[in-house]
């Protein structure tokens, strides 16, 4: 894994359950390291120096091709597959960075803070009816389809290869619907997206 780039609010009703008006701003974009991704089907310690971890299941995009500047009509070259993933948050942290107008990293870029599935590989981004939904213990927290992003993936590499020349190795997530919330230890993660696969983690205990 190179590097990942994930996408603030992308879904609606989640930028509303964050004090948020979802009007079409152009997306805007936090990072994680490449060594943050932990495989499914493993364990997670609870993190360092929060009290609020919270869940955000993320459709994740994995580049495939180097490109600088690159069109939304042209963006699907770049695409090497799909997968699934949660951007694991310390809330509480985010929102004190917010407050404070300091850096998201202490809240989103911490180790193993990005579980993901395997990826399937394909060009075409999976269906707009696709749901996209995680479970907490069995109970399911957020429920919805891929056809609630706000911005399109097309659109979302058109605005990361502005800035950044995206390469081989890297990937995206894609922002999460609403229903975030908070996670304690023993807590078993699942989350999936119809047709591109599933990721889970057990919260363990304090690192
Ligand atoms: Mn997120």
């Amino acid at each position: 894994m190179r590097r990942i780039f994930c996408v603030g609010r992308n879904y609606a009703a989640h930028a509303r359950e964050m004090g948020k008006d979802p009007e079409r701003d152009p997306p805007f974009f936090f990072t994680k390291p490449g060594d943050a991704v932990v495989d499914t089907d493993t364990t997670v310690p609870y993190p360092t120096l929060t009290r609020n971890l919270h869940h955000e299941v993320e459709l994740v995009v994995a580049i495939g091709r180097a490109g600088l500047r690159v069109p939304a009509s042209d963006a699907n070259r770049l695409i090497w597959g799909y997968a699934v993933g949660i951007d694991l948050t310390k809330r509480d942290l985010q929102e004190d960075a917010k407050a404070n107008a300091r850096p998201w990293d202490w809240s989103k870029a911490f180790d193993q803070s990005a579980p993901c599935s395997a990826i399937v590989p394909g060009v075409l981004p999976p269906p707009d009816t696709s749901r996209i939904w995680l479970s907490v213990n069995g109970k399911i927290r957020q429920d919805a389809v891929l056809g609630d992003m706000i911005w399109s993936v097309p659109e979302i590499i058109a605005t990361c290869s502005a800035a950044m020349r995206l390469l081989p190795g890297d990937l995206i997530f894609t922002g999460t619907p609403a229903g975030v919330g908070q996670l304690a230890p023993g807590d078993h993660v699942e989350g999936k997206i119809d047709g591109v696969g599933r990721v889970a983690v057990t919260i363990g205990d304090p690192v």
